[in-house]
């Protein structure tokens, strides 16, 4: 009998990729608050405090301001 062995399952490389959500709506830095929502995981530069910065925000943990 003959069995194949190692079915061709190629593991893919999958490609991650990072989604943002448009949450972030003032500056970490500076807590200004911005016109319109920016993206999360993503880079942004404050136009007040010109500092960069990344907003990670974990959907599953509310932040209440
Ligand atoms: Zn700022």
């Amino acid at each position: 009998m003959h069995f194949m062995h190692g079915k061709g399952r190629t593991m893919s490389e999958e490609e991650i990729k990072v989604k943002g959500e448009l949450l972030v709506r003032c500056c970490p830095g500076c807590s200004v608050q911005f016109d319109e929502p920016v993206l999360t995981n993503k880079w942004h530069k404050c136009p007040v405090c010109e500092s960069e910065f990344l907003c990670r925000i974990n959907p599953a943990s509310k932040i209440e301001n």
